[in-house]
């Protein structure tokens, strides 16, 4: 077992893992998954596991449930016994500071009604109204005309709430150049040029490495017309990510 998380590769500090066991991915990019994907599924066996289990990683010494069937069942948010439960992800944690930190990330709010609350009083009347994400996207696209950008959603590491919402035209800018005014400053989106495209099917995807994975698995070994012309972009991307490397 590595020592760092085997979807996003940072650091494994926090584990979450299922009934099958396997203690590779950190509680950020399982939770993530459950929640924001809803895919329930060991990223490992692709077993899929109702319930999870969060523990900090200790390599060996990480604290194992080999029978999931002792864990308590019928249970509601909050605290049970020695644990905490997640009712959005249905993970019991043995530590109260990270269930909160991975509550927090899952909390569904607007940050445009958030900001207005700041200046009235009732502002935690709010605060979860939402059942889930279709649910805030549905009233930042009726009530404010805002979106989300999917494949930020699902890509990047932050909390809900600090998604950038953009219009319809700021997200197709967001997407092709990555400059639309909501992304801010060359430094501040940190040199974010839009999502890569797939050639083949005019697909974006999150980052290089989503792409390069999207392509070695649809494009590479298909129709031997296509074949030549998918070596060379094969080729062309390995490049540059090895460029990228130095
Ligand atoms: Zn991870
Ligand atoms: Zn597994
Ligand atoms: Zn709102
Ligand atoms: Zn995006
Ligand atoms: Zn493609
Ligand atoms: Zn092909």
């Amino acid at each position: 077992m590595d020592d760092s998380c085997a979807v996003c590769a940072d650091n494994l500090e926090w584990v979450s893992y299922g009934a099958c066991g396997h203690r590779d991915v950190c509680s950020t990019c399982v939770s993530r998954l459950r929640f924001i994907c809803n895919d329930r599924r060991c990223c490992i066996c692709k077993t899929e596991s109702n319930v999870i289990f969060v523990t900090k990683a200790l390599g060996d010494y990480t604290r194992m449930i080999n029978d999931f069937s002792v864990l308590p069942s019928d249970v509601r948010e909050g605290r049970v016994g020695s644990y905490w439960y997640h009712e959005d992800t249905q993970a019991f944690f043995d530590d109260v500071d990270h269930y909160r930190m991975i509550k927090a990330m899952c909390r569904l709010s607007c940050s445009v009604c958030d900001k207005m609350d700041e200046h009235s009083n009732d502002g935690a009347k709010r605060r979860g109204k939402f059942r889930n994400i279709e649910q805030l996207k549905g009233h930042l696209f009726h009530k404010h005309r805002l979106v989300m950008c999917s494949l930020c959603l699902e890509g990047r590491k932050v909390f809900i709430c600090e998604q950038k919402l953009y219009t319809r035209a700021q997200l197709h800018q967001h997407i092709n150049t990555g400059d639309s005014e909501v992304d801010g400053t060359e430094s501040e989106r940190g040199g974010f040029m839009g999502h890569p495209m797939c050639e083949f099917c005019k697909t974006p995807f999150y980052g290089d490495n989503e792409l390069y994975s999207h392509m070695s698995t649809e494009h590479y070994t298909c129709h031997i017309c296509q074949s030549i012309q998918d070596n060379m972009n094969i080729t062309r991307i390995m490049m540059t990510l090895r460029q990228d490397d130095l």
